[in-house]
């Protein structure tokens, strides 16, 4: 896609730390990185972000984040990682082609998790219920 960095990436037009690659995905280090060695695993091909990607591009996709999580903890020597997609502008997305941040992580980095809230009243029950009425309707679609 013009204009997409990640494509760019993909294709050779830019440069990038790159640690692993095949037909169909390329993984490489991210140029401003949470920690060293945190890695984006993309496809070659362009996808807006997960919800836009085909199934069967991401069983293989997670299957290969599993691995190079495994790569990313051993290599730096981590003692944990994180594994997170911004899907949306809303969630923090900036680069719309479908990619997953692999973070390493270590006991006593600082940098903590994410924060929490408490339900008041029914809004668990509700929110739980509108999510599975959106969940039958794509089942019925797939
Ligand atoms: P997100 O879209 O999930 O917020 O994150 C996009 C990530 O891509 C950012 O962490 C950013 O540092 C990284 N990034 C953006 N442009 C480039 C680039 O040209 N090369 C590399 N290696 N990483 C990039
Ligand atoms: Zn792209």
């Amino acid at each position: 896609m013009l204009d997409c960095v990640f494509c760019k990436i993909a294709a050779g037009e830019l440069p990038a730390t790159k640690i692993y690659e095949d037909a169909q995905f390329v993984a490489f280090l991210d140029i401003r990185p949470v920690q060293p060695g945190h890695v984006l695993i993309i496809p070659r091909s362009h996808y807006e972000n997960l919800t836009a990607t085909p199934a069967v591009i991401v069983g293989r996709f997670f299957q290969l984040a599993q691995k190079i999580a495994s790569a990313v903890i051993q290599g730096t020597g981590a003692d944990g990682c994180n594994m997170t997609m911004n899907n949306g502008r809303a969630a923090g997305q900036v680069v719309f082609h479908t990619h997953i941040h692999i973070i390493p992580r270590k006991d006593d980095d600082g940098l903590g998790t994410w924060p929490q809230l408490e339900y008041q009243g029914n809004a668990m029950q509700e929110v739980a219920e509108n999510i599975k009425s959106a969940l039958k309707v794509l089942d019925l679609r797939s």
